[in-house]
């Protein structure tokens, strides 16, 4: 029988852990944490239930469904979205209502909206390299430049023409707000909305899918070591050594640290390969959560913030999501999402000052009202967006040649693990692609998951 240790007990390295457990093979979880359920787990605050930053759960994909729905068990439901756009002193609708966005835009913008599409689809193109040739040459500068400027920009750190054109391809290749807004215009004919307009979630919040995930593995004799961080590889280059110093050795490995982390760690790295893994950087969240004394303060469940002038990107509301996440009466939770890089001016604040800037932030959108804020804390998740700046494909593509090559007994998957935008599904998947490679010998090439994975994702 073979052995296997997982490193990791996010949606990635419980579903490949539970696979293989179902499948006969022993396997161990090391979590650094002490819960399970990664950037996708459910915290208590305040006596209410909340995610981390919004997490609704969508798929295509009929074998992530069937394995979601299996651990989501009856107790999930089918929530109706309801988010807006803060930009320029107004909300829009989103997905975009054409009266709404009308009426905020007004004719002038609308036609100038119109002229700056049709300008773009006249112009002869090269193939996009940047994020910003690639939706400007889709939907025209001016949308570009209301709709995915300023938030890509603080989302990820660098300026639209240094990101690439991938993060596009991937992320809104199949519908997007951009295709959204040429169909409020008339400029585009199909719909997207039963795609964006409702989405599955578990009543207890989406963490509670995994926990019971981490259930049923035990339950199938697989062990879950919690509190039990992996430093990386052994000097061996076969087992993998905790941070306690204790070395452990299996058959195969499953990674879903980051992929930074478990290359650094690796035994005489060939200096290529060392410095293809310098290229590879990752943003970090801030999430500041304020504790509010109303409950109905606006319907959406989150709203994506463009305007340039705030620092802040997104704000969830958790008394908008199930009964089941909801604390006491009379009070909500919101969420307020910053990202950071290491050593810059919001990554080096302390929560004291993040917590300053959120209320002021918070209050400048009108969205609280007069609400008091009666409690804040911050919670920071380091390394969860995977930087696709120009160029990071040549420095992947070595860092991957050399794991395939010279670490055959070594899966990476996951978000942070193989370095992919993941949302829950992808992480999924790559699980149990990952099982069905080591339990069944498939041959799934894995690197290949979000290329050329099919499947509906979306732009915000
Ligand atoms: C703000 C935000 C909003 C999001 N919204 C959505 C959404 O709406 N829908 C959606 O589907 N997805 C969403 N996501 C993405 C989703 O959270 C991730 O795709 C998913 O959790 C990735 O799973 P994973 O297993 O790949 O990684 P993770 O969830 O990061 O799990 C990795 C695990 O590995 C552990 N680990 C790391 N290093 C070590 C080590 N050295 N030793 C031992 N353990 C280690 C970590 O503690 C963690 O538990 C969102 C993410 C964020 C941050």
């Amino acid at each position: 029988m073979k052995r296997v240790g997982i490193i990791g007990a996010g949606p990635a390295g419980l579903t490949a852990g539970h696979e293989l457990a179902r499948r006969g093979l022993e396997v161990e979880i090391f979590e650094a944490g002490p819960h399970v359920g990664g950037m996708s787990r459910t915290i208590e605050l305040w006596g209410h239930k909340v995610d981390l930053g919004p997490h609704r759960f969508f798929t295509r994909d009929d074998k992530v469904r069937r394995f979601w729905t299996e651990m989501a068990g009856e107790d999930r439901q089918v929530i109706d979205r309801r988010t807006r756009i803060y930009f320029g002193g107004l909300f829009y609708d989103y997905p975009l209502r054409p009266l709404n966005a009308l009426a905020n835009m007004g004719p002038w913008q609308a036609a100038r909206c119109v002229m700056s599409y049709a300008g773009e689809k006249l112009r002869r193109k090269n193939e996009p390299e940047s994020f910003e040739d690639w939706v400007v040459g889709a939907f025209g500068r001016l949308l570009y430049e209301m709709f995915f400027k300023s938030y890509s920009e603080k989302l990820w750190g660098i300026t639209c023409d240094e990101l690439d054109a991938d993060f596009a391809a991937q992320r809104i290749k199949k519908f997007s707000l951009g295709e959204a807004a040429l169909g409020m215009l008339r400029l585009k004919s199909g719909s997207h909305a039963t795609l964006v307009d409702q989405f599955d979630y578990p009543a207890a919040g989406t963490g509670a899918v995994y926990d019971r995930m981490a259930e049923s593995f035990r339950g199938l004799g697989g062990k879950l070591h919690l509190a039990t961080p992996v430093s990386g590889m052994a000097e061996d280059g076969h087992s993998l050594r905790l941070e306690n110093g204790e070395t452990l050795r299996f058959d195969h490995l499953i990674s879903t640290m980051p992929l930074t982390a478990l290359c650094a760690s690796l035994p005489d790295l060939p200096e290529k390969v060392r410095s293809a893994c310098t290229g590879l950087a990752y943003r970090h969240t801030l999430l500041v959560y304020l504790l509010v004394d109303q409950e109905d303060l606006f319907s959406d469940q989150w709203l994506y913030i463009h305007s340039p002038e705030l620092r802040l990107g997104r704000v969830t509301n958790f008394r908008n999501w199930s009964a089941g996440i909801r604390g006491a009466p009379g009070q909500s939770v919101l969420a307020l999402e910053y990202w950071c890089s290491d050593g810059d001016a919001l990554h080096g604040m302390s929560a004291e000052e993040l917590q300053k800037l959120a209320v002021q932030e918070i209050r400048t959108t009108g969205l609280i009202k007069d609400a008091q804020v009666l409690d804040a804390t911050v919670i920071r998740i380091p390394k969860c967006y995977p930087v696709y700046r120009k160029g990071y494909r040549r420095d992947l593509a070595v860092v991957m040649e050399h794991l395939k090559s010279r670490l055959t007994h070594v899966t990476a998957i996951g978000r942070y693990g193989a370095f992919k935008y993941n949302n829950q599904d992808h992480s999924i998947l790559m699980g149990l692609l990952a099982a069905e490679n080591l339990g069944d010998n498939a041959r799934h090439d894995l690197w290949s998951i979000n290329t050329d994975y099919g499947v509906y994702q979306e732009s915000m």
